[in-house]
């Protein structure tokens, strides 16, 4: 059978519907032997019981997540692979991230609240285990009747430069970079192609960066080329996902995107390997 790791999926602990042990059996199913699970900027996915399932499956687990940073205001998702689940300093950076995530989510919430659309910060706060933000600010605005879709409620109130959007919780590209380095891990710049504007994906390659995800969900191969052609030029490891969220996203399957077993265990050995090349042990 041939190795495919899909590393680009949401539990929900952020923003996906399956719970991590759902997200290993769909694993299982679609017939996986490797799987990243990449909360935005939460690694509560990876409990002691994540693993020991994963090994009694048979699902290779690499760690994961997908950081949230800002350049030049606009979002840029940074994806960190292989790193260390107890380094202190990102356990660290994910609680002041969280914090900041609260005090944004607050504000939004005010307003909507202004617009006459009260949503109840302990309902919102519900809603995920972990990393909460605006998609599941969306759902409930659909759910409460405010909009009739997610989609709508992004467009009309809580897209970037939208009526309640509210920027700020989240850390520069260098910052999310240089935090996935100190644990260890391989930093990797996620959808490249969803950056349209040329002079941020020029900036975004001036980062430190190890690998670019270049297959991505349902993409096409002719979709995919520019990327895979960058990461050749630039010697980037070329990664790829589903960036699966269950239900949230129902066109989109785990597995549909995936990398072969060299490139997974390339990213599974990134800390021994920068071990080795630093030399400090
Ligand atoms: P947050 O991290 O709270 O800023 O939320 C970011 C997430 O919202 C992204 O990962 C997307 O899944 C979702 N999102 C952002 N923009 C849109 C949009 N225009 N339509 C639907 N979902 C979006
Ligand atoms: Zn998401
Ligand atoms: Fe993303
Ligand atoms: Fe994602």
């Amino acid at each position: 059978m041939t190795f495919r790791a899909d590393l680009h999926c949401h539990s929900n602990c952020s923003d996906g519907s399956d719970t991590p042990m759902e997200l290993l059996e769909e694993a299982k199913r679609r017939g996986l032997q490797g799987l990243s699970i990449t909360d935005h900027d939460t690694i509560d996915a990876y409990t002691p019981e994540l693993l020991q399932k994963a090994e009694e499956v048979g699902i290779r687990l690499l760690p994961g997540i997908e950081l949230s940073s800002e350049l030049q205001g606009t979002t840029l998702h940074i994806l960190g692979y292989g790193f260390d689940l107890h380094a202190v300093s990102l356990n660290h950076f994910l609680q002041g991230m969280q914090r900041r995530r609260a005090v944004r989510n607050r504000a939004i919430l005010e307003k909507l609240s202004e617009k006459g659309m009260a949503i109840d910060e302990e309902e919102l706060l519900s809603s995920a285990h972990k990393s909460v933000g605006r998609p599941h600010i969306a759902a409930l605005m659909v759910q409460k009747g405010y909009v009739e879709s997610p989609q709508k409620a992004f467009e009309f109130y809580l897209r970037e430069g939208g009526a309640c959007y509210v920027s700020g919780f989240k850390s520069s590209p260098e910052e999310v970079v240089l935090q996935i380095h100190e644990a260890g891990g391989m930093a990797v710049l996620a959808h490249p192609h969803f950056l349209k504007k040329r002079s941020l994906i020029q900036k975004a390659l001036i980062l430190k960066l190890d690998g670019i995800e270049c297959y991505y969900a349902n993409l096409s191969a002719r979709d995919e080329a520019p990327w895979l052609k960058i990461a050749k030029e630039r010697n980037l490891i070329a990664t790829g996902g589903s960036d699966y969220h269950g239900k949230v996203k129902p066109t989109i399957q785990l597995g549909a995107s995936w990398v072969d077993e060299e490139t997974f265990n390339r990213l599974l050995s990134a800390r021994s390997r920068e071990k080795r090349e630093t030399g400090d042990g």
